[in-house]
């Protein structure tokens, strides 16, 4: 078995040209069906994952100029990055939290297509359930807000 600590996936917008790598455990892995996620990826819900800063890296090739910043005018304390060439928003950033925000569909594929490492990243929750745009007949727990700090839905 290997280090959870260790293992690092990368994942990118759709052209590859931005790229980041992110580490160990996410802090959060759910699938979020808030009205901002809906919006912003055109999607009725969307697997998020968050990640500590520390555990957030752009791939070498990334700077300032690869991306565009887009501020969620009522939250300006998040931001979403943009690739210039693709227009594929990949991450997020919250300067409040000091944490990153992706997008699972992001990630890298193993040979059989599936999200490298699924069990490290695999959602614990449905969250913002009140706005989905359809029922999920799943056993993962559902949440009016984040998991564990808001009430369950029934
Ligand atoms: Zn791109
Ligand atoms: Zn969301």
């Amino acid at each position: 078995m290997s280090d959870d600590s260790t293992v690092s996936l990368k994942g990118s917008c759709f052209c590859g040209a931005l790229a980041y790598e992110v580490k160990g455990k996410p802090v959060l892995s759910a699938y979020c069906h808030c009205t901002n996620c809906q919006r912003l990826t055109g999607c009725p819900f969307i697997h998020s994952l968050h990640y500590l800063d520390a555990n957030f890296s752009w791939a070498e090739n990334v700077s300032e100029e690869s991306y565009d910043r887009f501020i969620i005018p009522e939250k300006s304390w998040k931001s979403r990055l943009r690739c210039k060439v693709c227009g594929v928003a990949v991450a997020g950033y919250n300067i409040k939290t000091d944490r990153w925000s992706i997008w699972a569909p992001h990630l890298e594929r193993d040979d059989s297509g599936k999200i490298k490492h699924y069990d490290l990243v695999k959602p614990t929750a449905h969250i913002f359930y009140e706005t989905r745009l359809l029922d999920i007949n799943d056993s993962v727990g559902k949440w009016v807000g984040y998991e564990g700090t808001s009430d369950k839905c029934a």
